[in-house]
């Protein structure tokens, strides 16, 4: 009988260990691959969006957490970046553009304009876009610093790694999206 060597519980990845064998689930597994190779869609408007690009750049170096791969195609992104103020006339366009990205997908809100509206409280800004789109993370600061941004991309990381794969299609789910009247 073939005799277990080692459990391991680090990394959302509880594994069996024996000579020549190693044991976990489909959804620890899909976890592991899906927080490591996330596509960012930054939608970036102002400020944010220049602290963004320092934290892709090379000193703080996003590539690091397998997301140097940008994408500006929402069909081909599952991390919408949302960086910068929203002005109610673009709310349509952040609306479809997360509509227009396949499941399984988070989003990021990077920012006291893109979280709440920020210093701007006028008729024309939208107040944090979690009033047209769910959000996962959201990042406080005006702006955050690249470090405040990494440590909001790990914590969509960790809903990543934990995320059981049958969540997209829960009763849940789907009534967080018909709140946003989106189908
Ligand atoms: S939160 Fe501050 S830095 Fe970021 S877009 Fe708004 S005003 Fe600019």
């Amino acid at each position: 009988m073939t005799q277990v060597t080692s459990i391991k519980y680090g990394n959302n990845l509880s594994t069996y260990n024996g000579p020549g064998f190693q044991l976990t689930t489909l959804d620890k597994a899909i976890g592991l691959a899906r927080k490591n190779s996330l596509w960012p869609l930054p939608f970036a408007t102002s400020c944010c969006g220049i602290e963004f690009m320092a934290t892709m750049a090379a000193t703080y170096d996003l590539a690091r957490f397998g997301s140097e791969r940008l994408s500006f195609s929402p069909r081909q992104a599952d991390l919408l970046i949302v960086a910068g103020t929203i002005s109610k006339k673009l709310a349509p366009v952040l609306k479809q553009v997360y509509i227009q990205m396949a499941e399984p997908k988070w989003v990021l809100s990077v920012g006291a304009c893109a979280s709440s509206g920020g210093i701007f409280d006028t008729y024309s800004v939208l107040q944090g876009i979690d009033e047209i789109i769910p959000v996962d993370v959201y990042v406080p600061g005006c702006p955050p610093r690249p470090e405040q941004i990494l440590d909001g991309f790990m914590r969509i990381q960790d809903l990543v790694a934990h995320e059981s794969l049958r969540r997209r299609n829960s009763e849940h789910y789907k009534q967080l999206l018909a709140k946003y009247e989106i189908q």
